[in-house]
Parts: structure tokens; sequence; C-alpha cells
């Protein structure tokens, strides 16, 4: 595609931008290393996740596992519990098995021509754009959710930039815009313009670099782009989750790996309409689908967390064990755990906070047996 600039407006863009990239970057610990491997682990980390956020996974993670090697050796539990609480959890799984095929097929080293990298598991045309751009200094252009609300703003494209035509042009774009020499510094100085200066709502214009050629701030019409699609409803799900206790232990499963939340641990649940339920429905079914006999109790708080596709609703249940040997066919095992040990598992985030109600609950069941216990002695 033929650039929308002339090479001499290029070159300006190109300086510009690059000059205010080498006195604004932050400082973000992945920047400190042309490691693939580094790069690689922060690409994946940074999808859909703030840099903030980040940050301290990223360095958790690096210092268990310093290379592929020792990664692709790592059990997946270890590699779950490293990622706990950064979501989208088909990421580290991802990961692991990439780094077993870097191992398998590579010899170990991480792969430098492109097409091998966007081979492995995980990787789509971002991530292996970052990669051979910053690792490896191949121009190659990366195009994510900053890089397009600045190529929008600064082109005035107005149409939908989720459609597959505009995605092609703002690829086309980005490819026709990198400079030969510093493919890996100029990606980055984009996204970071449009971490740090051009953001969704009251862009920075004075402090920005492309301020003069930017066709929306010349129109007054930054923040009314990048066009937004229509958004759907999100649909919402109910669940009523068991916090079954058995001798100061708490029943919990591994659900299966592939799936959503694959590999991570939590407690039974029961999928419900939440205007039809009744405790004695969600004792009937922890016997259908667990196998369990149990007396369910109080309602703890409920829990409301956001996934990328829906919104779930957990009602949690304080339950005692009765009777009954655990299956279920969502579980690639089980086990009964004491409740000192929950923190050796992975977790979700959702199941972290019911864990939290179910510590409450039982410090406050605790609690009052002492007591009573001490008002029998007196
Ligand atoms: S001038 Fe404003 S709208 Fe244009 S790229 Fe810079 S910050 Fe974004």
């Amino acid at each position: 595609m033929k650039s929308l600039l002339d090479e001499r407006r290029i070159l300006r863009f190109h300086q510009r931008l690059l000059g205010w990239f080498e006195t604004h970057a932050r400082d973000l610990p992945w920047r400190r290393t042309r490691d693939p491997y580094r790069i690689w682990v922060s690409e994946i980390m940074l999808q859909q996740t703030q840099v903030d956020t980040v940050i301290p996974y990223y360095e958790a993670f690096v210092e268990r596992f310093g290379d592929v090697r020792a990664l692709a050796r790592g059990r997946a539990d270890t590699v779950m519990k490293l990622w706990e609480g950064l979501g989208y959890y088909s990421r580290a799984r991802h990961l692991h098995a990439a780094a077993r095929m870097i191992v398998r097929e590579h010899k170990g080293r991480f792969p430098s021509e492109f097409d091998a990298i966007l081979g492995l598991p995980g990787v789509g045309r971002y991530t292996a754009g970052a990669i051979a751009s910053m690792a490896f200094g191949q121009a190659r252009a990366v195009v994510d959710g900053n890089v397009i609300r600045v190529l929008c703003r600064v082109f005035r494209i107005e149409e939908n930039p989720k459609t597959a035509a505009v995605q092609r042009r703002l690829w086309s774009l980005a490819e026709s815009l990198l400079p030969a020499d510093r493919a890996g510094d100029f990606n980055q100085a984009l996204m970071e313009l449009g971490a740090t200066v051009c953001f969704v709502k009251r862009p920075l214009c004075q402090a920005c670099p492309l301020g003069d050629t930017c066709a929306a701030r010349k129109a007054d019409c930054q923040e009314t782009l990048p066009a937004k699609a229509v958004r759907k409803a999100v649909p919402r799900r109910h669940i009523a989750s068991a916090v079954i206790m058995h001798k100061g232990r708490i029943l919990a499963g591994k659900r299966k790996a592939g799936g959503l939340l694959g590999d991570l641990w939590e407690l039974p649940a029961i999928q419900t309409d939440a205007a039809a339920w009744t405790k004695t429905r969600l004792q009937k079914q922890l016997q259908e689908a667990f196998g369990i006999d149990a007396k369910v109790g109080r309602k703890l708080e409920e829990v409301t967390h956001v996934f990328s596709h829906f919104k779930l609703r957990a009602i949690p249940y304080l339950c005692m064990y009765v009777a009954g040997r655990c299956s279920c066919r969502q579980w690639s095992r089980w086990r009964w755990i004491p409740l000192d040990r929950v923190g050796r598992y992975a977790w979700s985030s959702g199941q972290k906070k019911l864990l939290e109600r179910a510590a409450h609950a039982v410090g406050d069941q605790v609690a009052a047996a002492r007591s009573s216990a001490s008002t029998l002695r007196t």
C-alpha cells in the first residue's frame, strides 16, 4: 500500500516519534534486554493486561524460569501458580507448550525466522511482529489497541477498525511507516505514545510529537476516533458454589486442561437460574454432579467476576460434608485441602474471592464455637 505520507514527511514522522521515545520511554524491565525469551514472556503477559499489573508477574516468572529450557522443564502446576490472578490462563498453557516445542524443534534456541515465531502456540501476528522487531531487529510491524488509536487519529481513519478491511489497511499503513533500521524502537514508540499521551479520553495533544501531522487534532475530532463498534449486551451467568467442609478441609477440584480456566482449582459449583434457586436443589445437584451428600448451610456474600465474554455471579454456600466419594467429569483430580494450604494451589481471581468469603465464614464459626465452649466452662 502506498503510504498516506510522502517520504519527507515519513522521515519527519520517524525523527519526531523516535526522538520523543528516547527521552520519554518508561523504564520497563523487558526493555532492558533483547533476549527474545524475555520479550516473548512480556508480550504474552501484556496481552489484555496493564503494564503495572504485569511487572511483578514478569519479574517473578523470569526469576523462576530464566530461559526457554527452564520453562520447558517446569511443571504445569508451577507455571499456573505463577500466572495466578493474571487472567486469560490459556496464555500460560500456550507459553509452556511453546517452550517445550522450542526445545523439541529448535534445540532450545528461540527461533528468529518470522514464520517459525508465528508457528508457536499462543503467538499471533502482533506478538510475532513484536518479537521479530524488538529482539531480532527485523522490519515487522505491530498493530495493537494503542497503535490503532494513534494511526486512526493521525490519519483520521473514521471507519470501524474492527472490520477486516480496516484491519488490512492499518497493518499496511503500519508496515509502510516502519523505518528499516529501527523497527523495534519505532513499534515501541507508537505503542508508548498510545499508552502515555494519546489516551482514549482527553489525549495530551499539546505534548504529542506528532501533533502537527495529526489529522484528527486538526479537525478537533480526536475523541471520536477510533470509531466504536456497537457493544453487544454482556451475557450473565449464575452459579451456586459449595464451600464443603470436612474435618478442617475444603473440597476442591482441578479443572481439565484446555477449556476456560483449565488447570486451575475451583470449588464445586452448579450452574443455576438465580430466580429458581433453593438450598434443597443445591443439595440434590451436589449429589448428582459430584457424588457428595452435604448439608447446605448459610449463604455467604456473593461474588461477581467479569470475564471477556460474560459476567459471572457466584453465590457461595457454607456446607458440611455428610457422605459420598467425589466424582466430577469437569475435573482432572480433586482433593480435600486443609484451609491453611489453599495458597499452594492455583486459583482464578473469582475463586480466590470465594475462598476469602469461606475463610471469613469458617473463622466466624471457629470463633463462635470457642466462645460457646468458654461459656460452657464458666
Ligand atoms: S495529536 Fe493528539 S490525537 Fe493526535 S496522535 Fe497526538 S495525542 Fe493523539
